[in-house]
């Protein structure tokens, strides 16, 4: 690991000047950003500590629950206000990584997770347009068991690795945020950004933007996590659905999709909502949806699989939530 400057945020407003300068971390649980620095993969001129700030999960001004940036993972899932009424971030938390990381990770630092790809956490590894932009992409023609097939570009089809962000999109979450310009709110759909011809450009946080809390909406309908993987634990997704399904009536009156472990960023399945709302709760149409939702899914040989196993995912997610048959 190569010298770095080490800074420990007393709040916010320092954390944000201190942060603003080049090569600058903010270091929270420093599950990832310590296993990549140790990796060289990272490596900052300074790090700002921020775990003096408050941690906190308190009511929301919307009516629904606010979740501070350091609150730890294992705090969230099994908080009461979260455990029932917003089962699917629960249940997503519960199912990544391990008790002692979950113990360690935060909400802030999940947010910002950075890929698994093999080539990017190899810096020996010449090829990775998102290590070392313009420099190739070594997956390709490679290793892509474990990458994505939505939002890819010929540039990197990293894959997104949070279990947590699948479910905050399900949520339509509020990521709040404040930096050297002031406060803003991001939708969670625009934090993460699609490689495109910039693969290392992950979200939309300027330098020295820090993350201060995640507003959830009131709770609606029913909803539910599940991920599938090569082992039971510690293992990354190699698809996940998040759904929130409200049935009014007999009819599904209000759907959201996230998909996991697919796609480049934590995935809103739209199409598949558009599929499912007017709609009876039934296998017929859960499959729809789910061909719908993979629709613009793009391949390789290695990771093909994905489609179909993130669409039987999708159904048995549905039909979980909605209480029919699998
Ligand atoms: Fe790098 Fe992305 Fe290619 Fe992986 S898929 S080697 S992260 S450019």
């Amino acid at each position: 690991m190569e010298p770095f400057a080490y800074l420990k945020a007393k709040d916010a407003a320092q954390a944000v000047t201190d942060g603003a300068k080049e090569g600058t971390s903010f270091l929270a649980g420093g599950t990832l950003l310590i296993d990549l620095m140790r990796l060289e993969v990272m490596k900052p001129a300074s790090v700002v500590d921020i775990t003096g700030l408050p941690r906190t999960i308190e009511d929301a001004p919307n009516g629904g629950l606010r979740i501070g940036a350091l609150v730890l993972n294992a705090d969230v899932a099994y908080h009461e206000r979260v455990q029932k009424p917003y089962a699917v971030l629960s249940e997503a938390l519960l199912a990544g990584a391990s008790p002692q990381v979950r113990n360690l990770a935060t909400t802030g630092g999940n947010l910002l997770q950075r890929t698994r790809c093999p080539y990017f956490r190899d810096p020996h590894v010449a090829q990775c347009n998102k290590r070392v932009p313009g420099s190739g992409c070594a997956a390709f023609g490679g290793y892509t068991r474990s990458h994505a097939v939505l939002g890819v570009s010929d540039k990197c089809i990293a894959t997104h690795p949070s279990d947590q962000n699948v479910a905050l999109v399900a949520l339509d979450a509020t990521v709040h945020v404040t930096g050297p310009k002031g406060e803003r709110d991001i939708p969670i759909d625009d934090l993460h950004a699609v490689p495109g011809e910039t693969p290392q450009r992950e979200h939309v946080l300027a330098p020295g933007e820090l993350i201060v809390q995640v507003d959830l909406p009131k709770p609606r309908g029913k909803s539910h996590y599940l991920k599938v993987r090569d082992r039971a634990s510690f293992a990354f997704a190699l698809a996940s659905a998040a759904v929130v399904v409200e049935v009014t009536n007999g009819q599904i009156a209000y759907a959201r999709i996230g998909l996991g472990g697919i796609a480049t960023k934590p995935w809103h399945a739209r199409e598949a909502e558009g599929v499912l709302v007017g709609q009876k709760p039934a296998l017929a149409t859960f499959r729809k949806a789910a061909d719908a939702a993979l629709a613009g899914a793009k391949a390789e040989e290695g990771n093909r699989f994905k489609i179909d196993l993130a669409k039987r995912t999708l159904v048995r997610a549905l039909s979980e939530v909605t209480g029919g048959k699998r």
